[in-house]
């Protein structure tokens, strides 16, 4: 079996401009980066802005292990899938961070013959969106710190300073740092923090801007700190927002790539689903949706994380209405939610299988409370029996969804026809009623609750005091109306890793909640969830390489 990257690297890709064609782009509203991705100039937008919508599909997840249970295999092996049945489709995408690709999880280019291309080019650098999403964060840190350097005119209180720092690494010694050590024209010395790139606001903000005025409005009102009295200041008073605009000035327009069957695919913006809001921009997304007549688009982690901010944070924000929600399980994931150790997940076992299978209920349930049509997909791997498949398909059945078995890591697009055949029957045949979990007008600790009980299945939702501080505060500031976007561990419903499967009587601790006012939500931080992640002890990197020809190895 070739691994991912020899796949990749074997494919044969045709020019980004063939690509663009069949969504009917044209060659001049292609901005080129070699060969094989370009970035979509403003004007298309305004070509297209009046076409019709196609189909939203989004693919969510159950609680995955540690090593993804194949979102981006599937939504990439969907699109090839639609595109064998000649369905104009295109997928949408997250760009991927290094902190991963280094780390445990590895890239994020889907897998096996279910791949975008060229996977080293976007796992790495790429267009070299986020190296710019990284320059405006800090640009801004440059000028908060250079003010209160330079006078304090805003009469900045260094110690109630909320921006921080980025960089695109698992780097976990960068969480708490000591800055402005040294002589007095070396600044004045703080404690500052910093977060992975995909964690910043202006991440958030890029891929939830409408456009270039939407941008600058929503940079401006990003808080950085408060002064003496106990009032916001904000990259507008520190007249940061121009500058940081300009640096994102391309980082703004969505790249087009292929899959490993040319089928087209958007790629803009990747914040976590973790620790941020997990979907790719409302750019790239309104984009698709007048180019092709699917989207399919995914959403980061499980559907307790990725799938909630999805519909309550971005559709809510950006006015879009899913059609339809592809639920990705695989055989391992719920034996790991039934309780093997993540060693012996290769082994047929299905008294654990029954028992993990709570979670996929769980996320069944979930999904349905936003009333979209639910497609449940098995991700099949080469090691899972038939014993095992049947005893998931007749759940899903007897749970009343439509079910089908993907084997696009396996097979590509063929190995999704019938995924893609059911999907097109719901689209057809199912209408959406989407709406949102809760009304805007509900208090903060409303919502959190709501998300806590309804989709966590928490019991109470316990505050440590700096979040009731804050709660009242951000209510006060007139913020009690954005939506929450709630930072969570990826592995349970609840804010405990270890607490697997479907579990009961648990109640969610909110350490702190700060508001991100260009992103327009407040993040609540639940549990030991951190912003900046740190490396394992073996960490992927560990084994990439390039050779003398400069082709890479190593990276998955
Ligand atoms: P997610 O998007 O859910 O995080 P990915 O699609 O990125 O997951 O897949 C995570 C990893 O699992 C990738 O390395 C991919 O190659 C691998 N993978 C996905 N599906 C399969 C499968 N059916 N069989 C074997 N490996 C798989
Ligand atoms: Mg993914």
């Amino acid at each position: 079996m070739k691994t991912d990257i020899q796949i990749a690297q074997d494919a044969q890709m045709i020019h980004i401009k063939d690509i663009a064609q069949k969504l009917d782009i044209m060659e001049d509203e292609l901005e080129l980066y070699g060969k094989y991705k370009a970035k979509l100039s403003d004007d298309l937008w305004d070509r297209v802005k009046g076409n019709k919508d196609g189909k939203l599909v989004l693919v969510t997840a159950i609680n995955p292990t540690p090593a993804g249970e194949g979102k981006t295999t599937t939504t990439v092996g969907l699109g090839q899938a639609l595109g064998q049945l000649n369905k104009k489709a295109v997928i949408a995408l997250r760009e991927p961070s290094l902190g991963p690709c280094f780390g445990i999880k590895g890239g994020a280019a889907g897998g096996g013959y279910a791949q975008v291309v060229p996977m080293e080019d976007l796992n790495l650098h790429f267009t070299g969106d986020f190296h710019a999403i990284t320059s405006a964060n800090n640009l801004l840190a440059a000028l908060l710190d250079n003010h209160i350097q330079q006078g304090n005119e805003l009469n900045i209180d260094t110690r109630q300073i909320i921006w921080k720092r980025c960089v695109d690494m698992n780097d976990r010694v960068l969480r708490n740092v000591v800055v402005g050590l040294g002589d007095k024209m070396d600044g004045v010395v703080r404690e500052d923090h910093f977060v992975i790139t995909v964690a910043s606001e202006i991440m958030a903000i890029l891929c939830l801007a409408k456009n270039r005025k939407d941008l600058k409005k929503r940079l401006g009102s990003i808080i950085v700190a408060y002064n003496y009295n106990g009032e916001p200041v904000t990259a507008n008073d520190l007249q940061a927002t121009g500058a940081m605009a300009a640096l994102l000035k391309d980082a703004m327009k969505p790249n087009l790539i292929q899959t490993l069957e040319h089928t087209p695919a958007i790629v803009h913006g990747g914040p976590f689903a973790n620790i941020a809001h997990g979907c790719n921009s409302v750019i790239a997304t309104k984009t698709a949706l007048k180019l092709a007549d699917i989207v399919v688009t995914e959403a980061g982690f499980g559907a307790d994380l990725g799938a909630e901010k999805f519909f309550d944070i971005k559709c809510r924000k950006a006015d879009l209405k899913p059609d339809a929600v592809v639920l990705v399980a695989t055989v391992r994931a719920l034996k790991y939610n039934g309780g093997v150790a993540k060693q012996d997940l290769a082994v047929e076992n299905l008294e654990a299988l029954k028992k993990g299978i709570v979670n996929l209920e769980k996320h069944i349930e979930n999904l349905q409370k936003y009333q979209v049509p639910i497609i449940v997909t098995l991700n099949s791997f080469i090691t899972d029996t038939q014993e095992e498949y049947k005893l998931i398909k007749d759940f899903c059945e007897h749970k009343g969804c439509e079910f089908a078995l993907s084997k696009v890591w396996e097979l590509g697009g063929v190995g999704g026809i019938d995924l893609a055949n059911k999907v097109i029957e719901t689209l057809e045949n199912k209408k959406s009623n989407f709406s949102p979990l809760y009304e805007d007008d509900l208090s903060l600790k409303d919502k959190i609750y709501k998300v806590a009980s309804e989709i966590y299945g928490a019991s109470h939702v316990i505050y440590a005091p700096a979040a009731e501080k804050a709660i009242k505060r951000i209510e006060e500031m007139g913020f009690g109306q954005l939506p929450v976007c709630m930072a969570k561990n990826q592995y349970s419903l609840s804010d405990d890793a270890t607490l697997l499967g479907r579990p009961t009587d648990f109640d969610i601790n909110v350490r702190d909640i700060y508001v991100s006012a260009g992103a327009g939500f407040v993040v609540v931080l639940t549990g030991a969830i951190m912003t900046m992640p740190g490396l394992p002890k073996k960490p992927a990197a560990n084994n990439i390489d390039v050779d003398d020809n400069g082709v890479i190895t190593g990276l998955f």
